[in-house]
């Protein structure tokens, strides 16, 4: 038969698996012979030489360790009590002179790997299990947000947020003929600003304008990101007036506190505009107001506050 000792070796153990016969010397040898065709031995090899056939053996089973090495390489921290065994195992394997030593060390060892494999296949499913359960529990928490109707990265209301709010002030202030204002605010050349100095400082902006925002309004007023750098500020029991001096105010903090970013400071500005509810009027058309005059505060120069007419 032409096929090497490693071939006919693994087909040995194949078969042996299939059979399910256990991996004794006894079964190995008749298994051998029979696979291979080869005549067995006369008379056994003494024990203190190694025969052709224990040499072969050998060599098919150094490349089994081999292989077995490579696949457990970057597992082998985690799984180093068990590959220690192996090591031990296969150490003694080069070493051992005597058949039968060497076939028990030889399942032990294929038993050894077979329990690395088990622990390998284990660790993977816990793998994956982990990142499942991680990748459910970061969509919860999108999803939470997203039911606070909240914007990550500022804190401030989001898009959704602002419909039920500026439904439910509007309906407020028209039932109680109180006055109600809303302003658009949009940051200046920001587009600039992530050009010069990066987005992370692009995004440290949005978040240090959103501070100064809250800073300057009362418990009972909202603010939204609208859109990318664009907020709007909800201002309840508030007059155009009113309105205006919050604004500056804001102004002023801008102007007098720049973001500090890698150890430089960077100041914005902002442009708005501010529309008050007339009677009848909803939501939607004082936002669309409100942007009118944010359009004209921008046309104007930028760094400017227009009411709206
Ligand atoms: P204008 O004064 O006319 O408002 O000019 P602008 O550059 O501020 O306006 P434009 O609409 O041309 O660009 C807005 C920029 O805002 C472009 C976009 O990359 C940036 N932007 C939008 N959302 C974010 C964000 O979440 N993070 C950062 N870093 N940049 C953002
Ligand atoms: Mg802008
Ligand atoms: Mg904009």
């Amino acid at each position: 038969m032409a096929q090497t000792p490693n071939v006919i070796g693994l087909a040995v153990m194949q078969r042996l698996k299939e059979t399910g016969a256990p991996a004794t010397p006894e079964n190995y040898e008749r298994t051998y012979y029979e696979l291979s065709g080869l005549p067995p031995p006369e008379k056994p090899a003494p024990a203190t030489e190694p025969s052709p056939w224990c040499l072969e053996l050998l060599a098919m089973v150094r490349e089994m360790v081999t292989q077995i090495s490579d696949q457990t390489e970057t597992l082998a921290k985690d799984l180093g009590e068990k590959n220690r065994d192996l090591a031990g195992n296969v150490q003694s394997l080069k070493t051992s002179r005597d058949k039968h030593e060497i076939l028990r060390l030889l399942s032990t060892v294929v038993m050894q790997a077979g329990g690395i494999q088990n622990t390998v296949e284990a660790s993977h499913r816990e793998l994956l299990e982990t990142r499942r359960s991680l990748s459910a529990m970061q969509a919860e928490l999108a999803e939470t947000r997203q039911m606070l109707n909240e914007d990550a990265l500022t804190g401030a209301l989001n898009r959704r947020g602002l419909d039920q709010t500026l439904e439910r002030e509007v309906a407020r202030a028209q039932r109680n003929q109180t006055r109600f204002s809303l302003a658009m605010l949009d940051l200046d050349h920001f587009k600039k600003l992530n050009d010069t100095h990066g987005h992370e400082a692009g995004d440290r902006m949005l978040v240090h304008f959103a501070a100064l925002i809250k800073s300057v309004l009362r418990k009972s007023d909202a603010f939204v990101r609208y859109g990318g750098e664009e907020f709007t500020v909800l201002l309840p029991d508030t007059d155009a007036r009113g309105a205006m001096f919050v604004l500056g105010r804001l102004q002023q903090l801008m102007a007098k506190t720049p973001l500090m970013h890698e150890g430089r400071p960077i100041t914005a500005t902002f442009s708005a505009g501010i529309a008050t509810l007339r009677a009848e009027e909803n939501g939607h058309a004082l936002l669309r107001r409100a942007d009118e005059a944010l359009y004209q505060a921008k046309n104007g120069g930028r760094n400017l506050i227009k009411i709206a007419g």
